[in-house]
C-alpha cells in the first residue's frame, strides 16, 4: 500500500500525464508532475484534436502490410518508413504484421473500446465540472471520399462497426452531403458522418489542464527529467531528476514515445516506436469547413475550432528524427485541396510535427511495471491518446490507490508482450 505522506510521482507531463495527475489528485493523494521540457508540449500539444470513439479499429488490419510496403515506394504517400538497420523496428514490424488479421484487429477493437467510451463520457464531466476553455465541441466527425467505389466500400466497415461497436455513420450523398458541410468542393462521392465524436483544441485543453491542476494544488516541474529510480522500500521510492531527488511513494510513467528511452531507469523496455506526425495550425479560412474532416483516400485531417484551424495527418517510422520535412507538410496541403473549396489561409501560426507511441498492437500498454510493484506505467496510446486520455488517467488511479478499476485492466497490461 502507497505511504500517502508522501507524493505520488507522474513522469510525463502529456495528456496521459495530465489526466492520471488529474484522477489521482481527486482521491486526495499529493501529486508531483516533472516534465524533461515542458508541460503539455510534446504530442499533446498540437494533434488534430479528435475525441472520437468511431476510430476503434486499429492500424492492423487485413492488408495494412501491403498497403505499408506499397506506400514505402511512392514519394507522396502519407505512410513511410525510413529504412536503417534497427532491430528493434524490424521485430516491431514483424510483430505488427502477424497482427494483420480480422481476428486481430478485432481484439484490438475490442480492447481500445472500453477506454475510448469511458473517455468521452469523462471528458463531458470534465468539461461540465472544470470549466476547461478549450473550445469543446460535440459536431460529430465526417469521413469525405472522392471515388464513388471507395465511399461504397466503407460500407462494410460500418456495417462491422455499428454491429460490434455500436458506432454507426450516417451515410450522405448529394445534397445531404452539402448541407452539412457546405465547404466541400463539387463533384465528392459521398461521406459517412460519425454524429457521436466530439473534438477539441489540443493546445488549449493543455493549457487550461495545467491551470487546473496547478489550483488543485499539484506540483509541476518543467525542465526536469527523470534520470534514475531507486525501490527504497515497499512504500516508497526515491527518484533522481534534473532538479535533484525526490521520495515518493508510488511512480506513474506517462512519457509517450519517448518511453523505450527509459527502459534503463524502469528495468523494462516499452515496446514502441515513435509514429511521426505533421501539423498545420492557421486561421480559419473564409470558407471553413463547419465540422471535422477526415479524408481517408489522402489521409488528412481538418479541425475547424472556434479560434483557428488545422491540417493534421502522415505517419512516418523514421525514429527520433527532429526534422520538419517539408514536403510532408505539403502533403499536408495537397491532400485537403482535392476537397475543400478553401483548403488552408494565411499566414501559417503553427508548423509541427509529434511523435505518437505506436504498440504493434495498437492497444496502450496501462498497468504495473513487471518487477517493479511501485511503478504504474500509461503509454502506448498510438493515435488515439487524446481520445483515451481520461479513462486512462482513471485507470490509472483505480490501481494505484487499490480501487475497484471502471474498466478491466487486463487487455492493457504490460505483461502482454
Ligand atoms: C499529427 C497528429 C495528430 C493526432 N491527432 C489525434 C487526435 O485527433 N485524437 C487523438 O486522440 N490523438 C491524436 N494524436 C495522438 C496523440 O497526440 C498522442 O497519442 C498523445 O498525445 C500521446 O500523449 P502522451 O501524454 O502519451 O505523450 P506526450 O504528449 O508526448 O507526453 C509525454 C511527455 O513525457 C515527457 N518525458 C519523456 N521522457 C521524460 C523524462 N525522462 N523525464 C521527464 N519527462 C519526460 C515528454 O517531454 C512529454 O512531454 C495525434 C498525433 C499526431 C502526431
Amino acid at each position: 500500500m502507497n505511504d500517502s505522506t508522501k507524493p505520488v510521482l507522474v513522469v510525463g507531463g502529456g495528456v496521459i500525464g495530465a489526466a492520471c495527475a488529474h484522477y489521482l489528485v481527486e482521491t486526495g493523494l499529493k501529486v508531483v508532475i516533472i516534465d524533461r521540457e515542458l508541460f503539455g508540449e510534446g504530442c499533446s500539444l498540437h494533434n488534430c484534436g479528435y475525441v472520437c470513439p468511431s476510430h476503434v479499429l486499429p492500424l492492423t488490419e487485413p492488408g495494412a502490410v501491403g498497403a505499408t510496403l506499397r506506400g514505402m515506394l511512392k514519394p507522396n504517400s502519407p505512410f513511410s518508413v525510413k529504412l536503417r538497420p534497427d532491430l528493434r523496428l524490424a521485430h516491431w514490424f514483424f510483430r505488427f504484421a502477424l497482427r494483420c488479421n480480422e481476428a486481430d484487429m478485432l481484439a484490438g477493437a475490442k480492447a481500445i473500446h472500453p477506454l475510448l467510451k469511458s473517455s468521452m463520457s469523462l471528458y463531458r464531466e470534465l468539461m461540465a465540472n472544470d470549466a476547461f476553455d478549450c473550445d469543446w465541441q460535440e459536431k460529430g466527425l465526417l469521413y469525405v471520399y472522392e471515388s464513388k467505389e471507395n465511399f461504397e466500400c466503407y460500407s462494410k466497415i460500418n456495417e462491422l462497426l455499428t454491429r460490434k461497436f455500436e458506432e454507426p455513420a450516417t451515410s450522405l450523398e448529394g445534397d445531404a452531403l452539402y448541407d452539412l458541410e457546405p465547404a466541400l468542393k463539387p463533384g465528392l462521392a459521398g461521406g459517412w458522418h460519425y454524429e457521436g465524436d466530439a473534438h477539441l483544441r489540443s493546445d488549449m485543453l493543455m493549457a487550461s489542464w495545467k491551470a487546473s491542476l496547478l489550483s488543485k494544488g499539484v506540483n509541476i516541474m518543467e525542465n526536469c527529467a527523470l534520470n534514475g529510480l531507486l525501490d527504497i522500500s515497499d512504500a516508497g521510492v526515491l527518484a533522481k531528476t534534473d532538479s535533484g531527488e525526490i521520495e515518493v511513494s508510488h511512480v506513474v510513467m506517462a512519457t509517450g514515445a519517448l518511453s523505450p528511452k527509459l527502459a534503463n531507469v524502469i528495468g523494462w523496455r516499452a515496446p514502441i516506436q515513435p509514429g511521426k506526425g505533421y501539423s498545420l495550425t492557421m486561421p480559419r479560412p473564409d470558407t471553413c469547413p463547419a465540422i471535422p474532416l477526415v479524408f481517408p483516400e489522402t489521409r488528412v485531417a481538418v479541425t475547424p475550432f472556434s479560434s483557428g484551424y488545422r491540417l493534421g495527418s502522415t505517419m512516418e517510422f523514421s525514429g527520433y528524427d527532429q526534422t520538419l520535412n517539408p514536403k510532408r507538410v505539403d502533403l499536408l496541403r495537397k491532400g485537403a485541396e482535392r476537397f475543400l473549396l478553401e483548403p488552408y489561409s494565411e499566414p501559417v501560426e503553427t508548423t509541427w510535427y509529434g511523435w505518437r507511441p505506436m504498440t504493434y498492437d495498437s492497444v496502450p500498454i496501462i498497468g504495473t511495471c513487471p518487477g517493479r510493484p511501485n511503478i504504474t506505467i500509461a503509454t502506448g496510446h498510438n493515435m488515439l491518446g487524446l481520445s483515451m486520455a481520461p479513462a486512462t488517467g482513471k485507470l490509472v488511479s483505480e490501481l494505484v490507490t487499490g480501487e475497484t478499476p471502471h474498466l478491466a485492466p487486463e487487455p492493457y497490461s504490460p505483461n502482454r508482450f
